[in-house]
């Protein structure tokens, strides 16, 4: 072990950010290099697209993002084209699909939205930006309430949280008091309708600035910065195998998707966080294999709806006068249509669901303008139910080494299941919707449930667990059991059922990470020195 440790982090989203950006500040003679297999689309790397004003701009980022199907490297890389699609029942933009058909595509019929990003910043840097706190059940049992809440704070510095976007909204008052009125008496204290939190930062003119890995990578990618000269970021190279000697790694195999040329990075900590479907793939090609990887495969079921918003009903709470002023805001900015963003969160036992409410001027679909309720004057409510899904083994992508993806990995075959467990709360939730969305106006899209994996939220497939018993991968400090340097990140880690936005919970998670391993390399250069 050298005093002079390398750390390899595979995946540069909000995760992989997070274990670069800590482990150096705590580790003053470390250095990261961070390898990641897609683009770098923005100068500030890890940016969110969000950002981007200009349309045309903004568009071809989310095109370089999905993956080798699109973009400037389809070609280079010899994948199929036309595989990615952008609609409500495919990958998001900036997104694409595992199973899209085409020649080394997965298998996923029963989970045929399960999508991804490949480019530095991963989802993050096209995510909603939505981070609630995980409560109740949500939490993981074994991690105590007093170091948890010091995890979330931390999580949530790193993530640039803001509790009170668009607080000042008129508009985006009044659905909460609309909410509040139909759901009055039926939730706990402190659990009714409130303000999303989200992260980014509020500007002067009312816009925000919507948070990526850039935030979380901080000092790293500013110039100039100490923490910058002990830090790499390496785009276009995808890690191809994590090279271990029983029960130790050395470093990574990485491809340089430029030049083709393969080379070993060696590496006194190995940490893989590149999303819940291509790190236990890149685990089991390494020859990691525990019983439980791919396994316990979990996302959020999502009943999604648009309403108009109600002139009438809204006008009790808000004044034309108050929405002309609104209206000229965001006129200021049209690159991003979220004007307010509410939410009722989950609790328990009566709420076990996350409402997520976001208004904008539009709908997220292009509407003919003689449609009823077309270019409604107060806008539109976008709202969403997140559910939860039960772990079970039998959820789980699984790989077969002996047909290989479009990148030469082992296939995926995703298989999933709703159960009776999930489809009573559901049927509940969808319940809810229906009043809420008659609280606040008339639906232009009726409640529906989203085909499984659109919720972008996949999570079990590396759990975290307290004993090394065959139902999780990693152990409570998120090293993989059985290796003392591998460690993994990302919503995959999360073992519980959970009904909310998993970013900030996988953040925390990783701060616990990363705080171990900073503990445990200081302690092996230690002992070197004393050796
Ligand atoms: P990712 O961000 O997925 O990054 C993983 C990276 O690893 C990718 O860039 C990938 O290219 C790279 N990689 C994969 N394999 C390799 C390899 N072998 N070698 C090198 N690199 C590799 N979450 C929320 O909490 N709130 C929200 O509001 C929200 N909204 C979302 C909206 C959209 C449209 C999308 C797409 C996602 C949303 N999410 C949201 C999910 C959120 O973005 C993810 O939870 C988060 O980005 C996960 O971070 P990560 O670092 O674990 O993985």
């Amino acid at each position: 072990m050298s005093n002079h440790p390398t750390i390899a982090v595979v995946g540069s989203g909000p995760i992989g950010s997070a274990y670069a950006r800590l482990l150096l500040e705590g580790l003053p003679d470390a250095r990261v290099i961070m390898f990641e297999a897609g683009p770098q689309l923005t100068d500030i790397p890890g940016e969110s697209v969000r950002n981007i004003a200009d349309p045309t701009e903004k568009a071809r980022a989310r095109e370089r993002s999905q993956g080798p199907q699109a973009g400037d490297f389809r070609e280079s890389l010899g994948i199929p084209g036309g595989t990615v699609v952008e609609g409500m029942f495919t990958a998001r933009q900036g997104t694409h699909l595992f199973d899209f058909g085409g020649d080394g595509s997965a298998h996923a019929p029963t989970f045929p939205a399960a999508a991804a990003a490949t480019n530095v910043g991963g989802q993050g840097a096209h995510w909603t930006c939505a981070i609630p706190r995980p409560a109740f059940s949500e939490k993981v049992a074994f991690i105590a309430d007093d170091e948890w809440d010091d995890l979330i704070a931390t999580a949530e510095e790193l993530l640039h949280a803001q509790s009170a976007a668009f607080a000042d909204s008129a508009v985006g008052g009044g659905i909460r008091s609309l909410l509040e009125e139909e759901f009055a008496g039926e939730l706990p204290q402190g659990y009714g309708p409130g303000t999303l939190p989200v992260a980014g930062d509020p500007q002067p003119d009312g816009s925000m600035r919507w948070a990526g890995a850039d935030v979380v990578l901080g000092p790293l990618i500013e110039a100039g910065d100490p923490l910058s000269e002990r830090f790499e970021l390496r785009d276009l190279t995808l890690v191809r195998r994590v090279e271990h000697d029983g029960d130790h790694v050395t470093g990574v195999t990485v491809e340089d998707l430029r030049t083709k040329e393969t080379s070993f990075v060696p590496a006194d900590l190995v940490v893989v966080a590149a999303d819940a479907f291509r790190s236990p793939q890149l685990l089991w090609a390494s020859g990691i294999r525990p019983t439980a990887l791919g396994h316990y495969l979990t996302e959020h079921p999502v009943v999604i709806s648009t309403v108009a918003l109600d002139a009438e009903k809204i006008g009790r709470f808000a004044t034309e006068d108050q929405l002309d002023e609104e209206l000229a805001r965001r006129a200021s900015n049209p690159a991003d249509p979220v004007a307010a963003v509410n939410r009722i969160p989950f609790s328990e036992p009566g709420h076990p669901f996350s409402l997520q409410v976001m208004y904008s001027e539009n709908t997220p679909f292009p509407m003919p303008d003689d449609a009823p309720h077309a270019k409604n004057r107060w806008g539109y409510v976008n709202m969403g139910y997140g559910m939860r899904k039960f772990p079970r083994y039998e959820d789980a992508v699984t790989f077969d080494d002996a047909e290989l993806d479009y990148r030469g990995f082992p296939n995926m075959t995703i298989t999933y299941e709703l159960t009776s467990s999930e489809l009573e709360e559901i049927e509940a939730a969808t319940g809810r919707l229906r009043r809420a969305g008659g609280a606040l106006g008339v639906f232009v899209a009726e409640p529906r449930l989203m085909p499984n994996g659109s919720s972008l939220h996949y999570q079990g497939t590396m759990r975290m667990g307290d004993a090394d018993d065959g139902t999780s991968v990693a152990d409570p400090w998120s090293r993989v059991w059985g290796y003392d340097n591998l460690v993994v990140g990302g919503n995959a880690l999360i073992p519980t059922a959970t009904a909310m936005n998993p970013t900030l919970m996988s953040v925390a998670i990783a701060v616990r990470g990363a705080r171990k391993a900073v503990e445990q390399l200081r302690a092996d250069a230690a002992a070197s020195v004393t050796a």
